[in-house]
């Protein structure tokens, strides 16, 4: 199964997006939780408009579905301003960066998603754009070409990114504020769930709504989705009221148990388990003897599964911990006790060198 069928990961699919206009709160008021970006973006916002100027550029990151692009719309919306929405992908060529570059208006946001995969040679267009809010660039070819300077309007990056580790150094230089975010806990994914609720129309009672937050991994992409489910789950089998029933029968349609994991995450720890023997094994060997890819384990299943203590990560791959074995079901070989402390001495010598994907978490 790819992560596209998954119903608790935190990237968007095509089903979510009226869902997420709908739902999305505008102000910074409207957003639950994250209590230490929202103070800190106050700050920043309120101090920008006193002196009349555009909002330092902004960076968000953190796994998917828990609010960045949110957070882009209501820095714009706080700050009166337009908001340009593009992501790292779509930017293939520096001319198209260009492009929206020079369509700025004085003060608008330009929100880029995926931050982390613009090209070298967009990036080079984007450093002086942020920094000086100039746009070099080269007009004629050959020997009779000359590079010139437009002035750009005072504009607002805010960037997103999953994969902080990813982002150039002089690219991560540049943004004013870097925020992490965390996953929610679960009374602000309740308040989530229940706001939603309203704004939907369906009757939710409290152990509903709890049922729900507790399988959301702290992550309101998957409440919300999973609130969609149940609720067309009560239209049809339960007057249309969410209660802790219906919410327990729609989960088992979906095989999302009590603990909010999936099929794809309980295959991740099984393989880890029984395959591995517990490991330590590297996450692309993981996902490779899953059929899943690296990228997916690493941005949907993994973040949870370190955040419940099933995982841990060592230098020399992933791990299973008691934990895991308990929610498997699985005696705890308790010689592994011993086997997973760190070497007296790191035996760096035999050990494979590191996969892209390993190299890059080992920076996380
Ligand atoms: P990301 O950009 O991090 O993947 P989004 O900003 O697209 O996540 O959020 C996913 C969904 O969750 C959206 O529908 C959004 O309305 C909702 N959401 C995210 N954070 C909050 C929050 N703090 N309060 C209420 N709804 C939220």
């Amino acid at each position: 199964m790819q992560a596209e069928d998954q119903p608790l990961s935190g990237r968007a699919k095509p089903d979510d997006i009226n869902l997420d206009i709908a739902l999305r709160p505008r102000t910074l008021d409207d957003l639950e939780g994250q209590d230490r970006i929202k103070e800190n973006l106050r700050i920043l916002l309120e101090a920008a408009k006193a002196r009349g100027e555009a909002l330092d550029h902004v960076l968000f990151y953190g796994p998917p579905g828990l609010g960045k692009t949110t957070l882009a719309h209501i820095i714009a919306y706080e700050m009166g301003a337009n908001l340009r929405v593009t992501s790292g992908p779509a930017i293939e060529r520096s001319g198209d960066l260009a492009a929206i570059l020079t369509n700025l208006q004085q003060g608008d946001v330009l929100f880029i998603d995926e931050v982390h995969r613009l090209g070298r040679a967009v990036e080079e267009i984007l450093y002086p754009a942020m920094e000086d809010f100039v746009l070099d660039i080269v007009v004629g070819k050959g020997p009779a070409a000359r590079s010139i300077r437009l002035k750009l309007p005072h504009f607002t990056v805010v960037g997103a990114t999953t994969r902080l580790a990813l982002l150039t150094a002089p690219l991560r230089d540049r943004f004013g504020a870097i925020f992490r975010l965390d996953f929610y806990q679960e009374a602000a994914i309740k308040s989530i769930i229940r706001r939603a609720a309203r704004l939907l129309a369906v009757e939710i009672d409290d152990r509903g709504a709890t049922a729900i937050a507790s399988r959301s991994r702290g992550t309101p992409r998957v409440a919300l989705r999973l609130l969609r489910r149940v609720r067309d789950y009560a239209l049809v089998r339960s007057n249309n009221r969410i209660t802790q029933e219906a919410v327990i029968a729609m989960m088992k349609l979906l095989e999302v148990d009590e603990l909010g994991l999936d099929t794809t995450d309980r295959r991740v720890l099984s393989a880890l388990v029984e395959k591995f023997d517990g490991g330590p094994v590297g996450l692309d060997t993981l996902a490779a003897s899953i059929s899943e890819e690296a990228d997916t384990i690493m941005d949907v299943s993994e973040p949870y599964l370190l955040q419940m203590g099933f995982v841990s990560r060592t230098p020399r791959g992933r791990v299973a911990t008691r934990l895991a074995y308990q929610h498997l079901d699985i005696p705890y070989p308790e010689e592994r006790q011993i086997m997973t402390q760190p070497p007296l001495f790191s035996g760096k010598a035999d050990a494979e060198p590191p996969t892209e994907t390993e190299a890059e978490e080992q920076t996380t």
